[in-house]
């Protein structure tokens, strides 16, 4: 069984190589529903796996599915983003170690870092995860119902959708 307060002990989680998992719904995560539309009973689905490298460097993996009801800013219509997110973060100390270790930017790669815990919330991780992967602008790769001036003066749109997928649409009327 998880709760809607879902603590890990990052360290202990590092030092074992343990996996935990859990769900949460979706209307837990104030934050990130912020602005949306209203949304159908969800729940999100995460885990979290630790890890200590041959350095002693200890990181933990988290991984989280949820599925949002969002508005396409192209046709105004509902849709179902499945959002997945996965992140892999090395668990430091305290702030400070954050703080010093991002002056170093010779290393593109270096993994972000968080503050580990005994008492970890893992549920604010998984709503920033899902905060930074939701899309600026929603839209629907290819909207369903678009009128057909609107789709053909969309050329330049870099996400368009493939040759493909406009002639089935031409099919479909
Ligand atoms: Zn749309």
């Amino acid at each position: 069984m998880s709760s809607a307060t879902s603590t890990v002990d990052t360290w202990e989680l590092a030092r074992l190589g343990h996996e935990r998992h859990g769900e949460a719904p979706l209307a837990a995560f104030s934050r990130l529903l912020e602005g949306l539309p209203v949304q159908a009973t969800q729940v999100v689905g995460w885990s979290l796996l630790g890890e200590t490298d041959s350095l002693g460097q200890r990181f933990i993996t988290l991984r989280a599915q949820a599925s949002i009801s969002l508005e396409c800013q192209r046709c105004l219509e509902a849709f179902e983003l499945a959002l997945q997110v996965e992140s892999r973060l090395q668990l430091v100390e305290t702030e400070a170690e954050i703080d010093t270790e991002e002056m170093d930017e010779d290393d593109p790669d270096a993994p972000d870092q968080v503050v580990g815990s005994q008492f970890f919330d893992v549920l604010a991780l998984v709503e920033d995860e899902l905060i930074l992967a939701l899309p600026y602008v929603p839209k629907h790769e290819v909207c369903p119902s678009l009128p057909k001036e609107l789709s053909a003066s969309e050329g330049s749109d870099p996400g368009r959708p493939s040759p493909f997928a406009v002639l089935a649409e031409l099919k479909k009327d």
